[in-house]
């Protein structure tokens, strides 16, 4: 099918009642089993990036291989920067061909945050790419180890959100409505009306950052509530060193490259759990 932006994504999920999944795919093992996952499942993908993943690739290396693998994909799939951040990594994510940015002001004052979303809103609009933005600040990082919890004076104001879809022009927003980067300490808590209301007010899909530890019913009632787009990192990871843990003691002359196609079926099937709890799985168009 093809590589589309993460606006023909998100529109589409939002309008009909599920979310896509967008996993960071910092190596190509995470890549290829959230591609085999998509395809078997006839589901859309978003294969994403983090900026603070960029220690462990390289992008102008990388961003080629995912683009080709979109485009040659059976399903559609959008490439896209997660918590962009620096105004050079933009440039590169639109020179390389990403179909997607995420601009990340969330730790600035709203001001700010809205003034510098816009810039890259006009920038990535210009040549047909999408554009997320946070308000609110969902904590921690990803695949952060260390649980963390929730920190409501954070949470996206409903009013401000609208004001600032409005001021921005954005596709996306990711909002802090109870989940965090990482590890969530104890039990996560959406904070479901306040979604409720933003949607109403916002009116643009919304987006979940860090859905370690919400229950299958939790991401049931984000989605009811507006979320299209859910970013999965956490889960993948501990899912691949689950596997690699547990494989200890094998023979000396296991094959590292043989090994590696055990890891992608198992980051495989955590990819396609997700799809179906996301609602995704058939929705490929
Ligand atoms: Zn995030």
């Amino acid at each position: 099918m093809a590589l589309v932006t993460l606006k023909q994504l998100v529109d589409d999920a939002f309008q009909n009642g599920y979310a896509v999944g967008a996993f960071n795919v910092v190596n190509m093992e995470i890549m290829q089993g959230a591609l085999q996952a998509a395809e078997e499942n006839k589901s859309p993908l978003i294969l994403a990036v983090a900026e603070t993943h960029l220690g462990l690739l390289d992008l102008e290396q990388y961003a080629p291989i995912l683009l080709r693998e979109a485009e040659r994909a059976s399903v559609p799939v959008a490439v896209h920067l997660d918590h962009g951040q620096t105004f050079g990594n933009f440039v590169k994510a639109l020179r390389c061909g990403f179909t997607s940015v995420m601009f990340d002001g969330s730790t600035l004052p709203f001001e700010e945050n809205a003034a510098k979303t816009k810039e890259i809103v006009r920038m990535a609009h210009a040549v047909g790419v999408s554009v997320e933005a946070e308000l609110g600040h969902v904590t921690g990082g990803e695949g952060d180890p260390s649980p963390g919890v929730a920190d409501p004076t954070l949470f996206t104001d409903p009013e401000e959100a609208q004001q600032f879809v409005q001021a921005t022009g954005i596709d996306a927003l990711a909002v802090a409505v109870g989940s965090v980067h990482g590890v969530y300490k104890g039990k996560p808590e959406l904070d479901i009306p306040r979604l409720a209301r933003i949607r109403e007010l916002a009116g643009v899909p919304l987006v979940l950052h860090g859905g370690s530890g919400l229950s299958d019913e939790d991401f049931r009632q984000a989605i009811a509530n507006g979320i299209a787009k859910i970013n999965v990192y956490t889960d993948l990871s501990q899912a691949a060193m689950a596997k690699i843990r547990t494989a200890q003691g094998m023979p000396e002359n296991t094959d590292f490259g043989k090994f590696m196609l055990e890891v992608i079926a198992t980051i495989k099937e955590a990819v396609a759990e997700k799809m179906r709890i996301f609602g995704s799985v058939g929705k490929a168009k």
